[in-house]
């Protein structure tokens, strides 16, 4: 099989709609990094971190505004975190492979939800060690819509059992791993888990397989990576999370190309 979802003559048309739809996802992505931590509404107008100023709604272009106020705020010229722009910039970048790689709308819904959800909650991960259950939850509930909706419209309810039993298999896996690392892990991976079984459980046993040893040997070769050189050591704690998630993404992409 080859071409997206689209067909190949439509191709242009809609890898240009998916490149801005992702810039505005990826704006979304940002504002979710900088409240979602500090549980502020993400539904008021976004503020200077620094002077509190309003952010006009000619400055909220995704990526254009960055340059276009060179990085700095227009009010008070603090500097703006250069992280917004590249979240915008890899959200769509993202979209646009989805668009691409992607045969079924299905498929492509938990890629777009996936990376939606998933690059801020690796963020935050990154730099705080958190996986907050307002990102995982609905990580976990919109996929679940996906797939029930996929199981109707294509009557294939028999996806749905192998589905439940891998949204409760790698979070007891992982509760397990835990109760043994005793710190390693936190329950915010624990609870990511689930979402993730859900999705690749609805491909089978082998996609969720791919989907675990994909995260492990990421997080595996990196952790040895930091080790050697230098930055990190043995008790140093590397999140798990962002590995989770692109050991995922791996897991969709194999799934989309294998026959099922
Ligand atoms: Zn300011």
């Amino acid at each position: 099989m080859t071409g997206s979802v689209f067909g190949a003559a439509s191709t242009p048309v809609l890898s240009f709609f998916a490149l801005l739809l992702g810039l505005t996802f990826g704006s979304f992505s940002s504002v979710l990094v900088a409240r979602v931590p500090s549980r502020k509404s993400l539904w008021t107008r976004s503020e200077c971190t620094s002077c509190g100023e309003q952010i006009k709604s000619s400055e909220n272009i995704p990526v254009l505004s960055y340059l276009l106020l060179r990085g700095k705020c227009s009010n008070c010229q603090a500097p703006i975190s250069a992280i917004y722009p590249a979240l915008e910039l890899i959200t769509s970048g993202l979209f646009l492979a989805g668009v691409l790689m992607f045969h079924t709308w299905t498929s492509l819904a938990l890629w777009l939800i996936l990376i939606t959800i998933g690059v801020p909650l690796a963020v935050i991960d990154l730099t705080l060690h958190r996986l907050p259950d307002r990102l995982t939850a609905p990580l976990f509930g919109l996929s679940a819509v996906v797939i029930v909706a996929d199981a109707f419209v294509e009557k294939h309810f028999d996806r749905l059992i192998p589905s439940l039993i891998g949204s409760l298999a790698l979070p007891a896996f992982y509760l397990a791993l835990l109760i043994i690392s005793r710190g390693g892990m936190g329950m915010g991976d624990v609870k990511l888990s689930a979402g993730i079984g859900l999705v690749s459980g609805f491909f089978g046993v082998r996609i969720t397989l791919v989907s675990c040893f994909a995260a492990y040997i990421l997080g595996s070769v990196i952790g040895i990576g930091l080790m050697l050189a230098g930055k990190a050591g043995r008790k140093t704690a590397i999140p798990f999370g962002p590995f989770m998630l692109v050991g995922q993404a791996i897991a969709l992409v194999v799934a989309a190309h294998s026959a099922l």
